[in-house]
């Protein structure tokens, strides 16, 4: 299994020695702002992987500065990934132009360094999900995830027209997003990846608890079930479009 959205830096040291225990093929853990970053590359080790970026709701910290510091951290040999970026109507909806600065700004970097753009959405009306839609045709990243997939039909109208991957996370398992298994069924299977957000979005099981990377479990068995797949089938597939995505045996130091 793998979980390909974590952020383990919210988790106290108990937690994230069971992180590390587990047989997790791989844990890609995201510092989504400056004083995240350092702490963030401390962790990764073994199975963890590193990406750094400016979460856009931390987006108006972008500066001379902090764009220098994110270049630095992103040449570190276990970051595979840049963000997470995007827009977020929802938390800062005051903060739009600087959120776009800040994507503009990672997916520069992303392109420069090839690594793969995670890429955050929300709002109340799906305007971010238009707008995130519309970027996307138009900066076309190489390689770009989107994060969290919520099946908002815009977004996927162009995350499937720019060769996206769609990451499913704990929501897939709630009983009434039938919407979202539909779409993981209609989704390119070689698109397809699973994270859990931890410590955010648990799964159905463990909902009102804090989410944890082990319980990508939960996530990957709504998929296969959503593929009509046995549960190992999902699991390599995942598996496999993480590594082919995300570089896991490229150069890990
Ligand atoms: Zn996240």
């Amino acid at each position: 299994m793998t979980d390909t959205h974590a952020h383990l830096d919210f988790l106290e040291l108990q937690e994230l020695e069971e992180v590390l225990l587990t047989d997790l093929k791989a844990v890609l853990t995201l510092g989504i702002d400056p004083a995240r970053w350092e702490r963030t590359l401390g962790l990764a080790q073994g199975n963890v992987y590193a990406a750094v970026g400016l979460h856009p709701t931390e987006a108006h910290l972008l500066s001379p500065e902090v764009e220098e510091a994110l270049r630095h951290y992103a040449r570190h040999p276990r970051v595979r990934a840049i963000g997470e970026s995007g827009l977020d109507y929802h938390w800062t909806p005051g903060t739009k132009a600087a959120q776009m600065r800040a994507l503009d700004f990672q997916a520069q970097l992303a392109e420069d360094l090839g690594l793969p753009l995670v890429l955050h959405v929300r709002s109340k009306d799906g305007q971010a999900e238009e707008d995130l839609a519309a970027w996307l045709l138009v900066h076309r990243p190489k390689r770009v995830v989107l994060h969290a997939f919520s099946a908002h039909p815009a977004l996927e109208g162009a995350g499937l027209e720019v060769g996206a991957y769609f990451s499913f996370a704990g929501p897939l398992t709630y009983p009434k997003n039938t919407a979202l298994r539909e779409a993981a069924k209609r989704l390119p299977k070689e698109r397809l990846l699973v994270e859990t957000d931890t410590p955010f979005l648990p799964p159905q099981a463990k909902r009102g608890k804090r989410n944890r990377p082990q319980y990508v479990r939960y996530t990957l068995e709504a998929l296969a079930e959503a593929l009509r797949v046995p549960f190992e089938e999902a699991e390599r597939l995942t598996d496999e479009n993480a590594a082919r995505l995300f570089r896991w045996d490229n150069g890990g130091v």
